[in-house]
């Protein structure tokens, strides 16, 4: 994995030191002397993770984090401190402003290459879902901009795995400090019940159990789908380290060293409650303008790009075996008359009750998409054109069969489509010719009168086979 680490340290011997380090490992090092350079070259050479020193002159390490992660364009950046500091406090304060992780100087290698490897595959993950935001930012859909600082860190569901039940307690005590909700396991089988069973948003992992191994549920935590993506947090005994790193190589995020610090505990599970809530977030966004850049606002159906799309899919599809695509284009007969008479808002609806009858009843893999205005179409792979004539002439009937209620007023309205059917059987015909011969169908069921279904004349010469009223 090779990443971009910036240190950040007034001592010089002490960048060389990391740097020489960091660069045996193969990471790309970039350094900065002090708070104000070290924003700067962030912003410059977007590195994927920053060590930052606490303690130098002007600026110190908290303000530079705190800066750090208030703007939008560097609070991504994962950030180490690397300090002399041990005190708590000091910890949790750096944890508060946005810290991911608290080193002490004289850094252990092991445990900072640990560190630094899985932070930097925490970013990139977030940084795939940033750059979907983007994505769908340049589609036209508006993404919210949100903020990890803004994520809300209490009120989470958490579950602890320890087989003492003296830490148990202390563990839950201190938790509920910041109103979390708890559940806990004795043993590995219990967590995973548990895990099975219930969404948590945090899971708090013992490494010091008697009979079990705790690093063997972080391996299972994170080769099931449903908790893949859900924070592990370690606990481990002091002198540990080997296993603790094992565990964060295993996937697990942080940890915290017995004697365990009530406030470090506190800090770092909002840490991490925060980057998932923030991570949730951004995919929430991402799906929701996915489907809005799929479908359309009104209907729900799919909207004309995608329906397109689809069509030259199913249509490269047909292949050797030369299965037909079916396709129905549907027209609502004097749908301007609607709008007229009751406004825009009623005819708003009967949009949508269209839209119900003519998906109800299709099979899983046919699609129905509005391409604009009051015309849909029906895209069914592997149909016949006699077939989808069945089919348009079904819709028909349940369309024309029972009357439209719709407004506050339950107004009855008596509404009916007309229905042009093609068939395609060659895999190199391009959709709009596809598209055109269904309209020219549609357009033939709008002349002999409307409230009918009309197939394209495959052999030539005008359309053909009027059904219906
Ligand atoms: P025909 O039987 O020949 O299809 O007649 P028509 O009145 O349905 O056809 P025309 O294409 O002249 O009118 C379509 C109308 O559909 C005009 C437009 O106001 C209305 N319309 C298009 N999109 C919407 C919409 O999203 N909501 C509403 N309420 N009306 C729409
Ligand atoms: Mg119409
Ligand atoms: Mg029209």
């Amino acid at each position: 994995m090779s990443a971009r680490v910036l240190v950040v340290d007034d001592v010089l011997p002490n960048v060389k030191l990391l740097q020489a380090k960091l660069t045996r490992e193969y990471f790309d090092v970039v350094t900065a002397f002090d708070g104000r350079q070290a924003l700067e070259v962030a912003h410059q050479q977007h590195p994927d993770i920053i060590l930052l020193d606490i303690m130098m002159p002007g600026m110190d390490g908290f303000e530079v984090c705190e800066l750090l992660k208030k703007n939008s364009a560097t609070m991504h950046i994962p950030v180490i401190m690397v300090t002399a500091l041990s005190d708590t406090s000091d910890r949790v304060r750096g944890l508060e402003v946005g810290a991911d992780d608290f080193l002490t100087k004289p850094v252990n290698d092991v445990a900072l290459f640990a560190r630094v490897r899985s932070l930097v595959r925490l970013k990139m993950m977030m940084d795939e879902w940033r750059l979907r935001q983007q994505t769908s930012g340049q589609l036209g859909v508006m993404v919210g901009d949100s903020s990890l600082m803004d994520a809300p860190t209490r009120n989470a569901r958490i579950l602890v795995l320890d087989d003492s039940a003296v830490d148990i307690e202390r563990i839950v005590e201190t938790l509920k400090l910041d109103q979390h909700e708890v559940k806990t396991a004795r043993t590995l089988a219990d967590a995973m019940d548990h895990a099975a069973s219930d969404e948590f948003e945090l899971f708090v992992v013992s490494l010091t159990l008697l009979d079990e191994d705790g690093l063997r549920l972080v391996s299972q935590l994170r080769s099931r789908e449903s908790t893949r993506q859900i924070p592990i947090l370690l606990i481990a005994d002091e002198g540990d380290l080997q296993r603790t790193v094992k565990g964060l190589d295993l996937g697990a995020n942080d940890y915290l060293m017995k004697p365990m610090d009530r406030n470090e505990l506190l800090a770092r599970v909002r840490t991490q409650v925060r980057r998932k809530r923030f991570q949730d977030q951004l995919r929430r966004s991402y799906e929701r303008s996915l489907s809005m850049a799929m479908t359309d606002s009104l209907t729900g159906l799919y909207n004309r790009r995608y329906t397109m799309a689809h069509l030259e899919r199913v249509i490269q599809s047909i292949g050797e075996a030369g299965k037909p695509v079916s396709v129905l284009m549907i027209d609502i007969d004097h749908f301007k008359n609607v709008n007229d008479s009751f406004g825009h808002s009623i005819g708003d609806e009967v949009l949508k009750e269209i839209s119900v009858r003519l998906s109800d009843n299709l099979r899983s893999f046919d699609l129905v998409g509005r391409l604009g205005g009051e015309e849909f179409v029906i895209i069914m792979p592997d149909t016949s054109l006699e077939n989808a004539m069945l089919v348009g002439e079904r819709l028909r009937a349940r369309v024309a069969g029972k009357p439209f209620i719709v407004g506050s007023l339950s107004t009855q309205l008596e509404v009916t489509i007309s229905v042009g059917a093609s068939v395609c059987t060659d895999p190199e015909e391009p959709v709009d010719r596809v598209l055109h011969r269904a309209d020219m169908a549609l357009y033939a069921a709008k002349n002999a009168g409307r409230n009918k279904v009309v197939a394209d004349d495959v052999d030539g010469g005008s359309a053909a086979s009027v059904a219906g009223a």
